[in-house]
């Protein structure tokens, strides 16, 4: 095989892994990242058109590459943790042999009946709007003694790692978590949502190799408003309106939707 021809399958192969990776979300799940720029108009597209409600178009193999390599990086950090201290690490466990699961911390992750450890799996909060959307999202990592505090991992490029404060997206996804755990379908008194920790691991060499940046409850006042106007625009979609002022906006250049919304159209 020509070197040319198996670039162009190692390509194929980046792109189609990714893609099989981020389809999963329905237009009826909301992803906790989907709500700081969410627009029901999507979601009434995406439900005419049958596709996937998803952020953003689809990534070349370029990005898809970068955003599989960050995947890694932050399971790894998962993993370290989960290996070396389970007893800190709140999440659902599940035996790879007998399929015996619970979630909780991972003291008890040996299975007694297979005597092998339970693997990890990050916790699932969700909000329940009707009986067809929800709003959830799966927390990194959940670690603490007393009570169990969420962590949202970020593996970042140099020039992110550097900032004195962290990207204000990455607050607002981890201030949704604890908006859900507070608020969400299940209450669980054992996880902390005062409070929320952002980690940065740089994508380059750094010693050490970690930042942590505390994100506070009281941020989710704001979360609580936009939660409240996403609720009212998914419940009333035939009136969805768009949130985009033109075509060319930003965030209007990164939907997959474009097209359809402005040059197409549905009905
Ligand atoms: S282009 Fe903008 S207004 Fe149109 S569906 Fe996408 S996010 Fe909504
Ligand atoms: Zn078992």
């Amino acid at each position: 095989m020509e070197i040319k021809m198996l670039l162009r399958e190692i390509n194929k192969a980046i792109r189609h892994d990714i893609m099989d990776g981020r389809a999963e979300d329905t237009p009826y799940k909301i992803h906790a990242s989907s709500v700081y720029d969410f627009c029901p108009y999507r979601v009434k597209l995406a439900l005419a058109l049958k596709r996937g409600y998803s952020p953003q178009q689809p990534l070349d193999s370029g990005r898809a590459m970068t955003f599989k390599i960050g995947r890694k990086i932050q399971d790894i950090i998962i993993e370290s943790v989960v290996s070396f201290q389970p007893e800190y690490v709140y999440g659902f466990w599940r035996c790879p042999i007998c399929d015996s699961r619970y979630i909780g911390s991972g003291v008890n992750r040996k299975c007694k009946r297979c005597n092998v450890n339970r693997e990890y799996h990050e916790l699932e909060v969700r909000y329940t709007i009707n009986d067809k959307f929800f709003i959830s999202g799966s927390i990194d990592l959940l670690y603490g003694i007393d009570k169990f505090v969420p962590f949202e991992i970020k593996s970042v490029r140099r020039e992110d790692f550097e900032l004195k404060e962290p990207i204000y997206k990455y607050v607002y996804q981890l201030a949704v978590y604890l908006w859900l755990i507070k608020y969400g379908d299940v209450q669980r008194p054992e996880i902390n949502s005062d409070f929320g920790v952002l980690l940065y691991i740089p994508k380059f060499h750094r010693n050490p190799p970690l930042k942590a940046f505390k994100v506070p409850g009281s941020i989710t006042k704001r979360i609580d408003r936009d939660i409240k106007e996403l609720v009212k625009g998914v419940r009333d979609l035939d009136n969805a309106t768009k949130i985009c002022k033109s075509s060319n906006s930003p965030l209007a250049k990164k939907c997959p939707f474009r097209r359809e919304c402005w040059e197409i159209g549905i009905n």
